[in-house]
């Protein structure tokens, strides 16, 4: 199977997913969410298992699993010369260490063997948009503070963030990704303070783990962390130039 086929032949874990290399992370996703799983894949599903593994990768369970490539348990691999081989904990060790971070230096993986973890609930997740200043910097330099320390020990909670210039806009905008692995109501407590800093945009919603990541066509994800900037330029691009000016406080 390309995607999605459970198997424990390769290491013990119970949830062992075989994947073929060529597979996207969006249909990965989907498929084992029908298992109630879910793996440390990329925040924005449209890119390949095989480059985003082997070069270590993280997304939004990586505060509580690790890197992908720390929850690889197994690889198919061709060799140089032509030598199709298993790597593992207990076949060909010096090889299965080197795959996991430099792999695409050492041959092509044909079958990746990756953990998958228990996913039963549904997430809270979105992109919000900023207009940048100082107090909104000192207000996500807090939130990541939160994020690294004590109160998210279990890794439940995590936010990638981008700041950029988009097309005529004059001014940069600020968006922000944020991930709860629980409830609504616990997302926004977490989150409170940025939730207070008057998001020009605001798009957190519950929703399913594969959908955090881009649950749309494997060749357009539409997870909020792909889709924040796409917000951020509608949202200036739609408005007239004086509107752009108020958006940013110049009117
Ligand atoms: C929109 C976007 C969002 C991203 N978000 C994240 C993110 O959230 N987290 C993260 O960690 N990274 C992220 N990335 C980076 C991403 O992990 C890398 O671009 C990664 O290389 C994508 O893997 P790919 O297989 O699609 O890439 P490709 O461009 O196909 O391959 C990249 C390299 O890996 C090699 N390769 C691919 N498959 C195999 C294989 N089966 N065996 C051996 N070598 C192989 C290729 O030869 C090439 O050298 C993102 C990238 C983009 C474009």
């Amino acid at each position: 199977m390309r995607a999605g086929s459970i198997l424990s032949r390769f290491h013990p874990h119970p949830h062992s997913v075989k994947i073929e290399g060529g597979a996207l992370w969006a249909e990965i996703h989907r498929e084992i969410e029908k298992y109630d799983l879910a793996m440390v894949g990329g925040t924005c599903s449209n890119v390949g298992i095989g480059g985003l593994v082997l070069a270590g990768g993280y997304g939004w369970l990586t505060g509580k699993y690790g890197l992908a490539c720390d929850n690889l348990v197994g690889v198919e691999i061709v060799l140089a010369n032509g030598e199709i081989v298993t790597a593992s904990e207990e076949e060909n060790k010096d090889l299965f260490w080197a795959v996991r971070g430099a792999g695409m230096a050492f041959g092509i993986v044909t079958t990746f063997m990756l953990r998958a973890f228990p996913q039963k609930n549904e997430c809270w997740e979105g992109s919000l948009v900023f207009k940048p200043g100082k107090e909104v910097l000192k207000v996500i330099l807090g939130v990541i503070e939160r994020i690294l320390g004590q109160e998210n020990e279990e890794g439940e909670n995590a936010m990638s963030m981008i700041w950029r210039v988009e097309g005529d806009q004059e001014e940069p905008s600020i968006t922000t990704t944020i991930f709860h692995n629980g409830p609504a109501e616990t997302g926004k407590e977490f989150f409170a303070p940025l939730l207070a800093a008057n998001p020009l945009v605001n798009t957190t919603s519950m929703k399913y783990f594969s959908e955090c990541c881009g649950s749309g066509e494997a060749t357009n994800s539409n997870s909020s962390s792909c889709n924040g900037n796409f917000i951020a330029r509608k949202l200036f691009k739609n408005s007239s130039r004086q509107r752009q000016r108020s958006l940013i406080g110049e009117d």
